[in-house]
């Protein structure tokens, strides 16, 4: 999960790394004169929240140095789409623009802590050739990219970070400085389970200081049942549908295509979707029920599925493994009484019980059809939802 730069940035000033004096978030152009206010006095920032990277270039990060300059920044920035090097060609809408008080840039260094899997431990990564795009730099002169492992037990020793402040030739009067906020991006990275923390730019002011002026976290998924306050955060990524499923415990990933996929275990979701793919289709949805698929929970997959106005057909495919295939038919049978099926349904059932299970859903008289095999029914779904 991705954190936005503001969300970073509150994150460091709890941890003790120096950020500059904010006005905070606004999402209306209303909410600007406070926010200035609380940002101090000018020069201010004004900054694109969104999750992408390389704003400055795509009018994301604007100057300004008057309440009326601002004010057409603010408008011009609520509501824009932004398209940077890491949107993959589509754009990103701007809900909130964060104000910052601007800072005087002498030096801008790049910092960031990420996981040498290689080594299985943490790694500090900096360069002295901040601001610019890092991917770039590591290809270009790759020998100005500085790095320090770091022991996950242990953390940053000193003289590790001292050792880094002496290559990026950070001033002796801010070695200290230097030093406890490399210490504390590291913790940052530990405690928080994040597969990245990043600083870029890391500045050097004019009047000497280190200001982390820029920030992004990116935290790993599998962590976030440790990080009840960042799990229970609105994904700014995730969309109605995807924020619907992940309540109801439904692994959810809503796609571009028309045919609604069902299906039980992540493993057997992907072959089915490449195997509509293959038949001809498109699906609409990545959507792992889980290993139980009980009627509520297929009740509630149907509900999420039919809410998307693309889908034109639903695909079940569900392996009764543990979970035997006559409770599953029960449970779709239950879950269709509870929905109005407005689309053609196709079924695919296979494992434990499963002459049980076709015989049931046959019985029931239901409009659906029933599948013999994966490809039958991949074929199958992609013809209904040409009709
Ligand atoms: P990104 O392009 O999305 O990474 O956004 P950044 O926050 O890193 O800003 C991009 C660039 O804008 C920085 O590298 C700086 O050169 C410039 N910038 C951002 N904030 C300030 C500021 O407070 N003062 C000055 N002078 N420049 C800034
Ligand atoms: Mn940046």
């Amino acid at each position: 999960m991705k954190l936005l730069e503001y969300e970073a940035k509150r994150i460091f000033e709890t941890a003790g790394i120096p950020v500059p004096r904010t006005g905070g978030v606004i999402t209306k152009a209303a909410q600007l004169p406070a926010a200035l206010r609380r940002a101090g006095k000018g020069p201010w920032v004004l900054k694109a929240q969104v999750l992408a990277g390389g704003r400055g270039k795509a009018g994301g990060v604007k100057l300004v140095k008057t309440p009326a300059e601002a004010r057409e920044a603010a408008k011009a920035m609520l509501g824009m789409k932004i398209a940077t090097h890491q949107t993959h060609g589509s754009a990103l809408s701007v809900r909130e623009v964060l104000v910052d008080q601007a800072s005087k840039i002498a030096r801008e260094i790049y910092l960031s802590v990420v996981l040498d899997r290689r080594e299985a431990c943490p790694v500090v990564i900096a360069s002295a050739e901040g601001g610019m795009q890092i991917e770039e730099l590591a290809k270009s002169r790759p020998e100005a990219i500085l790095r320090e492992r770091v022991d996950s037990v242990r953390g940053m020793e000193p003289f590790q970070a001292r050792r880094l402040a002496f290559r990026l030739g950070v001033p002796v009067s801010e070695l200290g400085s230097f030093v406890r906020l490399v210490s504390a991006l590291v913790r940052l990275f530990v405690d928080l389970d994040a597969s990245l923390v990043e600083v870029n730019p890391l500045i050097l002011t004019a009047e000497g200081r280190l200001l982390a002026i820029d920030g992004k976290i990116v935290v790993d998924d599998n962590a976030l049942f440790r990080h009840k306050e960042l799990s229970a955060r609105k994904d700014p990524e995730a969309t109605a549908l995807e924020r619907e499923a992940k309540k109801v415990g439904i692994n959810y990933i809503g796609l571009d295509g028309n045919i609604g996929c069902m299906v039980n275990g992540a493993g057997l979701a992907m072959g089915t979707m490449d195997t509509v793919a293959l038949a001809g289709g498109t699906p609409a949805n990545f959507l792992d029920v889980g290993g139980g698929a009980t009627a509520e929970q297929v009740a509630a997959a149907f509900r999420i599925i039919l809410k998307d106005p693309k889908v034109r057909t639903i695909l079940i495919n569900i392996f009764g493994g543990i979970m035997r295939c006559d409770v599953i038919a029960q449970g779709v049978l239950e879950a269709v009484k509870k929905v109005k099926l407005s689309v053609p349904l196709v079924v695919r059932l296979e494992g434990t019980n499963v002459a049980e299970g076709r015989e049931l859903l046959r019985r029931s008289g239901l409009r659906m059809e029933q599948a013999e095999s994966l490809w039958d029914a991949a074929q199958k779904a992609v013809s209904a939802a040409a009709r």
